[in-house]
């Protein structure tokens, strides 16, 4: 029997009209790596993302000219039917940039604070105080985000201290895993104090280690019930920052800690943004969280299959399943959790083809050159010669229309 996850109970917090913790779907977010002030470029990322499946999309506010932009991006959006909420990214100087623009508030769904970089000393409590006021004034969200790269090194040093005294010292690693907890949470109780209400908190601690993301949210999620945001931070480009991503995230997600992801990726020169989005929500459908496109199950391939006729028509039917989705989501619910396999000879080919809703198994090598497909487990039809991809794609799509059209 398939194990089901059991979510942790965490309070439900708004972000716009999205839901992130108490109960509700692990949410998709995303970040530009636009300037801000750029509100052209900004506008054209963010929808970018929101089309890929960016439930929440996040972006720096550094400057007055950012500040203002966020404005000018919020309306460029609505005027285009494009409503995802959007977060704030402050840090060092944002009390100032609530001040100087502060109609740039009311644009944001969430405001993200990073207590290691909203002051130093006292000026620390009073710039933390003005960005919390700010949302707790326009009803907004706040995610508290502590990173290990900027964490609150007076608080750092006050903890060491106090480990030092003990009698049996705890490893410095340890009381750095601690201080970013007790970062984490001794700033939530003062947003509270600060008349910010508990459900509109969100908490984050990133590192870059998988096993220190690991144990520091394992920790925070016992310790408190604000919703909790994941992600491992800095994991870096291509296959590594996706594999370190996934190690970390899909551990914690499988215990029931985390309410909204983010993969935190590096894209090569001109690869686009959305591959951030793309391997989240591959990470919350292959473990079962959520469904949000089709999934193509595909043999490696091997010495039996001397041709790339089937990669390349594992690659077609996957890039076309996506493309499809933007149609296929409102019309076809349901749709999203079909599983379609391609596969390369008879070894595994029938056998993976039933268990799919539609399955080819395509001719290896020395094979006749004929390939069955099935439906619902059942050997349906026979293709063969030149336009087995086309065939088999309108297989797909009237499966699609009967299974999930209902009256249409
Ligand atoms: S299904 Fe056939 S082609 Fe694919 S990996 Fe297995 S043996 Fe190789």
């Amino acid at each position: 029997m398939r194990q089901t996850i059991v979510r942790r109970p965490t309070r439900r917090v708004m972000v716009g009209h999205v839901a992130v913790g108490g109960g509700a779907p692990v949410v998709v977010q995303s970040m530009t790596n636009t300037d801000t002030a750029d509100v052209a470029a900004s506008v054209a990322q963010v929808h970018e993302l929101w089309r890929a499946g960016s439930e929440v999309v996040r972006l720096t506010v550094n400057t007055e000219e950012a500040a203002r932009g966020i404005v000018a991006i919020r309306e460029k959006l609505d005027a285009m039917g494009c409503d995802v909420p959007l977060v704030g990214d402050f840090h060092f100087n944002g009390h100032r940039l609530v001040k100087a623009v502060p109609e740039c508030v009311p644009a944001l769904a969430k405001l993200r604070i990073n207590p290691g970089n909203v002051g130093r000393g006292s000026r620390k409590e009073e710039q933390f105080a003005t960005l919390v006021e700010a949302a707790a004034r326009h009803g907004k969200a706040v995610r508290i985000g502590v990173n290990w790269g900027s964490l609150d090194q007076e608080l750092l040093a006050r903890m060491m201290d106090g480990n030092a005294q003990r009698a049996e010292p705890h490893d410095p690693e340890q009381v750095m895993r601690d201080a970013l907890i007790v970062s984490a949470l001794e700033s939530a109780a003062r947003a509270e104090a600060l008349g910010l209400p508990g459900d509109r908190i969100i908490l984050s601690c990133k590192l870059s280690g998988v096993q220190d993301l690991i144990q520091v949210y394992r920790d925070l999620a016992s310790r408190c019930d604000y919703a909790l945001h994941l992600g491992l931070t800095e994991a870096g480009m291509g296959s590594k920052g996706i594999v370190a991503s996934t190690a970390a995230l899909a551990i914690l997600l499988q215990e029931g800690i985390g309410d909204t992801i983010r993969v935190s990726l590096t894209p090569q020169p001109g690869e686009s943004r959305t591959t951030e989005v793309q391997v989240a929500q591959e990470i919350l459908q292959t473990i079962g969280l959520r469904s949000f496109t089709p999934l193509v199950t595909a043999c490696p391939g091997c010495g039996r299959t001397t041709s790339t006729v089937f990669q390349e028509l594992a690659q077609k039917i996957q890039n076309w399943l996506r493309s499809q989705m933007r149609v296929w989501r409102g019309r076809y619910p349901g749709v999203e959790t079909m599983n379609v396999a391609v596969m390369g000879c008879v070894v595994n080919g029938p056998g993976e083809s039933k268990h799919a809703n539609v399955g080819i198994s395509l001719p290896g090598t020395g094979e006749v050159p004929v390939a069955p497909v099935y439906v619902d487990g059942e050997k349906t039809v026979t293709l063969k010669g030149e336009r087995i991809a086309e065939e088999f794609q309108a297989i797909v799509e009237d499966y699609v229309k009967r299974t999930y059209g209902g009256a249409e």
